[in-house]
This record gives structure tokens, sequence and C-alpha cells, in this order.
């Protein structure tokens, strides 16, 4: 990206973001919920439709000048019918919390019952937890994965629903390593009534590259953000049944939202592009196969993973096997520039601060290039790392190993 006008007019936030960039692309980005947009991505969220007010929806505006606003939002929602095969999609949700209060708005009122997901078993804070909007809003239920297998219980699901009977099933989560049976929650929720609801954001770009099953021809309604796998801007959508088409987009404006941010939705549009293209297919199977083989390796090293291995892109490691909480194997492997992001395990006995867990994905350094192979050697720098955890020299050693590593490989954007 070209930045002369930025570095004359701010220099504190060019460097900032110089360093950033730098720091992006000499690390090996493990985080599971990000990901590197392409230079048509990134270029195209710096425009003018960031000046314009596009309030209400195509061709339904309460503002004029809406001519080529139209045609980018028109062709956003276009793309992402097509992509997930869906009736109705809205493109305007800001972000993935954003769209699940405003699915949660057009299906229930204050005080309803909602099962979702537990946070500590993977589940997210938008699914019902105390500190969140939709814990304090919505009178959450919550199920759990079964502490043997690592895997949701269905039938405890099934249980828990007809003994409660809520009014919508969340089935969806942030931190779970294996497929969701889509099909049993939607026959659960019908024998009790209930909608479902599918929070796809950790997953969408795996769908949309049909390496994992879709929801959305038979779920209710389903939200996902567009910056995970599915490697759009931040932000996120909602697609629906036509027949709820009219609540949702009600919900998002005037319900949650003001104005739309058009130039993401531009943004959005490009990204769904990329990803209707047959090297998004392989790009999404590559995801998997590096997280099998990483899963793979860490097993190996005597790692103890969350369901003993995955089916997606990400995995939950229990560190305490090693001698380390989530929270100190994260501080270890950012000095040798390895991100992770700490995680609970399902009946952590650890607290949310210091939880037993890390979180690994392998989206970012897929997008980079990176294949099963180079898997082993990332396995064993962590290994390395976390065995060399009080030698700064050590750990100093394997960061320049990674770096050397990471920028063979092009970072898009840079
Ligand atoms: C990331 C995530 C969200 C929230 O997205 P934000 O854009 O961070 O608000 C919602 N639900 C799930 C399951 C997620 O993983």
């Amino acid at each position: 990206m070209n930045y002369k006008n930025l570095q004359e007019e701010d220099k504190d936030i060019f460097d900032a973001i110089k360093n950033e960039e730098r720091r992006q692309s000499e690390g090996m980005e493990l985080i599971a919920s990000e990901n590197y947009v392409s230079q048509a991505v990134l270029e195209t969220m710096a425009n003018v439709l960031t000046n314009k007010y596009s309030e209400g929806y195509p061709g339904k505006r309460y503002y004029g000048g809406q001519e080529y606003v139209d045609i980018v939002e028109e062709i956003a929602i276009e793309r992402a019918k097509k992509l997930f095969n869906a009736e109705h999609a809205n493109v305007q949700a800001l972000s993935g919390s954003p769209a699940n209060a405003a699915v949660y708005m057009s299906f229930l009122k204050p005080g309803d019952k909602v099962l979702g997901l537990k946070l500590d078993h993977g589940g997210h804070l938008s699914h019902g937890h105390p500190v969140n909007f939709s814990g304090m809003l919505y009178d959450f239920v919550q199920y759990e994965v079964n502490p043997e297998t690592g895997r949701i219980d269905m039938d405890k699901v099934r249980e828990i629903a007809l003994k409660e009977k809520p009014k919508m099933i969340v089935a969806g989560f942030s931190a779970y390593s294996r497929e969701i049976e889509w099909k049993k929650f939607k026959e659960i929720a019908d024998e009790v009534g209930a909608f479902t609801f599918a929070d796809i954001a950790h997953t969408a770009g795996l769908i949309a590259g049909e390496q994992m099953d879709n929801p959305v021809p038979f779920f209710d309604v389903v939200s996902t953000t567009t910056h995970k796998t599915l490697r759009g801007p931040r932000g996120a959508i909602i697609m629906c049944k036509e027949k709820f088409a009219k609540q949702v987009d009600r919900a998002v404006f005037p319900g949650m939202q003001g104005g739309p941010h058009e130039h993401i939705i531009a943004s959005k549009a490009v990204a769904f592009k990329e990803a209707l293209k047959p090297e998004f297919k392989t790009y999404a199977g590559q995801v998997i196969k590096n997280a099998k083989a990483l899963a793979g390796e860490l097993i190996n090293l005597g790692y103890k993973i969350v369901s003993d291995g995955t089916d997606n892109h990400l995995m939950v490691v229990d560190m305490t096997s090693k001698g380390v909480n989530g929270r100190e194997a994260e501080e270890i492997l950012d000095k040798v520039g390895i991100s992770v992001s700490r995680s609970t395990i399902p009946n952590d006995p650890n607290p949310p601060m210091r939880p037993s867990g890390v979180r690994l994905g392998t989206p970012a350094i897929t997008t980079r290039g990176m294949k099963e192979d180079d898997m082993k050697k990332l396995a064993d720098w962590i290994e390395e790392a976390i065995k060399n955890k009080n030698s700064e020299n050590e750990l100093n050693k394997i960061k320049e190993n990674v770096k050397e590593f990471c920028l063979k490989f092009p970072m898009p954007g840079v």
C-alpha cells in the first residue's frame, strides 16, 4: 500500500501501521480467527464510499445519490447468496457480535429462552455469556462438550432442549475443532419448535470452499464474520430464509445500526468474488490439511489436543501437560514470533485469564503458502520454545529462525 499522504500528515499513525506490517510479515500467525486479506480486498477498503450515507437498502434509501452505492451493495448481496446458497443476505452487519444482536432481535423478545454452546466449551461471548448483551437480554441455557470425547454430545443437546423448550437453538463456536452436526441440530429444533441459528464465523471460508457442511440451506438464519477463514474485510453478513428477510433487515436497520459502511461492503463483495473462484476451494482444503498435519505433529510430541484432533482449521491444545498454562504459553511463543491465543479447555480448572490451553489455527499461514511439510518445523519450534522458556538466548535463536522462515512466504498487501 502507498501511504505517501499519511506519512506527511501523521507520522505517529504511519509508523504504527508500518511496524504492524513488519510484525505481521515476520511472525508466524496462528491465531485461528485471523487471516491476511488480498491486495484487492485491502485496496477496496480505502475508497470514497466512506463519505456516503446510505441508510436503508438498495432501491429504498433515506438519502439521495445512491445510484453507485446500490450497485455495490446489490453485487455484494448476490455474491453472498451464491457463495452460501442462501435465499436472502444482509451484508450491512458491522461485525460478528452486532450481527448476532440483530439476529436475536429479529427472532426473540428480551427474556426469551435460547440454547447455546458454553463459552469455555468453545462457544462465543455472544452465545449467552453473562458479561455479554446476549446473556443480559436473553435467558440462555447452555450445552457442553462431552468431557471424554471433547465433542458436542447431541443426545445431551436434545435432552436439554426437551426440558428447557428454548425459542431458539444456536449452533456455532469460536474454539471447537469438529464438524457440527447441523442436521441433528435442525431435527432437535423441529422437535421442540425452536428457531435454528448457525453462527459460522469461524468456518465460513471452509464452507464456502466446499470443505465443510453448509447449514445455510436448511437453517432459519445464519450469521458469519467476513474476516476469518472467509478472508474478507472486518465485518459480517446475515443470511436467512426468504420468509424472514424483512424482519432480519429491519433488525439490522433501523433496529441495531444506522448508516451502513458501504466502503467495507464493497470490499466484502471483492472477497466474495475471490471466494467463488476454484482456487479458494484449494485454499480451504489446504487450511484443513495443514491443521490436521500440525495436530498430528503436536500429538507425536506429547501434546494433548481437545477431541484428539481436528476436522477444521483450528485446535485447542492443553498446555498443562507441558508444565505451562495457556497464558504462559502465549507469552513464550510470542517471544519467538509465534502468535497464538490462550484458550480455556472444557471444564478448565484454571481461571479465564490463565486458562489451560492455547488455540492454534492455520488460515493465515496457509494464505502465505505454507504446506503440510512446514507444519513439522512449526511444531518443533513450539516444542523447543516451551522447553527453553527460561533461556532468552535460546528463544532469540528460535525467533530468528521463525522470522527467516516466514519472510520466505510473501504477505499479501506488503
Ligand atoms: C469471531 C466471532 C464472533 C464475533 O465477531 P466480531 O467481529 O469479533 O464481533 C461471533 N461469533 C463467533 C462464533 C465468532 O467466532
